[in-house]
């Protein structure tokens, strides 16, 4: 963190040797086959800290105070009961989402994993601006890319633990100008690495913006403005803002629309999340839909009330199959689109060449 400038030009080097990529996932404990993951949750927490990000008081969350919303998870036996609780409910991995801005710990992770047996994939990237710390603040896209690229290679501060996903942060539809920074950085190291992206798309605290819903659709094209083809990215917190329009928007374009926010019915109704999965289905995209529940606080875990993270197969599942939703098509949403959406691209450096120009082609078609 405190040699960002320095970092620089090693990046540079390495960018033009970049082995190529194993076709395995990359968990807190090491590669496994994509096959070995099971059913995964796509977006969770296992230890985060938001209180300690530096600018927390920017937050707004109308008449709650900022104190009184952090993100805090670290009560290490809570969180292990629910995660044993989600695996005897058939759950086999987790993505966990605790980047630069909510204060993840890495090491503790990879002890919780080991203690349940769930492979967990960690994620590397930034939160949305008010949570980013210096001194990523005033770094360009390069210096933010050459940290990340860090991170991938090298592990989690000297932890040898490397994440297996990408992370981008928007606070709202338009997003700050530290953000798009953000969102090229992840979008270049991608390129070199070849994990995929997994966005945060609006923040649950600023829904009502969210609202409008295109949040979604400016982070896809900022990143492929940059050349990542879509097949690569996953629009995460879709249903914050469940517009139907947007969301098939979204899929035409080729990325993955991820419903990560169930069980959180303060946002949206579960009932409305099954009916927004549903209609996506019944339109051909049921390849591209994801699930999760986003536990990301000590209240949300059974030992406190919460509702854990086994709610989305327990409760949730259930409610698809009361849809009418078949066993196949379930199997779909919970494995073989995680296993598809996580596996690292190959040849990406080639790709993106040949993709930068398509892209160019497709957005000025989208234009006229
Ligand atoms: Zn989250």
């Amino acid at each position: 963190m405190e040699s960002l400038r320095r970092r620089q030009p090693q990046i540079r080097a390495s960018s033009r040797s970049v082995e190529v990529p194993s076709p395995e996932i990359m968990t807190v404990r090491g590669t496994v086959p994509p096959e070995a993951l099971g059913t995964v949750a796509m977006h969770e927490h296992l230890w985060c800290d938001s209180l300690k990000a530096a600018g927390n008081e920017r937050h707004s969350y109308g008449t709650v105070t900022a104190t009184e919303n952090q993100a805090i998870l670290d009560d290490f036996e809570a969180v292990l009961q629910d995660l044993r609780r989600y695996k005897s409910a058939g759950g086999g991995s987790f993505v966990e989402m605790s980047v630069t801005g909510l204060y993840g710990d890495p090491a503790t992770v990879a002890r919780l994993s080991d203690a349940a047996d769930v492979h967990v994939i960690a994620a590397a990237g930034f939160y949305v601006d008010a949570a980013i710390p210096e001194p990523f603040r005033d770094a360009d896209v390069e210096q933010l890319t050459a940290f990340l690229y860090a991170v991938t290679t090298r592990g989690f501060d000297n932890t040898g633990i490397r994440p297996g996903v990408l992370k981008a942060s928007a606070s709202g539809p338009d997003l700050t100008a530290l953000e798009r920074r953000a969102h090229r950085a992840v979008a270049k190291v991608h390129l070199l690495t070849g994990l995929p992206v997994s966005t945060h798309s609006a923040s649950p605290s600023t829904r009502f913006e969210a609202a409008q819903g295109t949040g979604g659709l400016s982070q896809l094209d900022l990143l492929e403005d940059e050349g990542v083809d879509p097949s690569s990215v996953i629009i995460g917190h879709c249903d914050v803002a469940p517009d139907i329009r947007i969301h098939r928007r979204l899929a035409a374009r080729g990325c993955y629309i991820q419903y990560d926010c169930i069980g959180k019915e303060h946002y949206v109704s579960d009932t409305t999340r099954t009916e927004l999965i549903c209609a996506l289905i019944e339109k051909g995209f049921a390849n591209q839909i994801l699930l999760s529940s986003d536990r990301c606080r000590n209240s949300d875990l059974s030992s406190y009330g919460g509702l854990g993270y086994s709610y989305l197969l327990e409760v949730f599942v259930p409610m698809l199959r009361g849809q009418g939703l078949k066993e196949e098509v379930i199997h779909r949403l919970l494995i073989t689109n995680p296993a598809r959406a996580l596996t690292p691209t190959r040849n990406r450096e080639i790709g993106a060449t040949t993709y930068a120009g398509n892209y160019r082609r497709r957005r000025k078609r989208r234009e006229s």
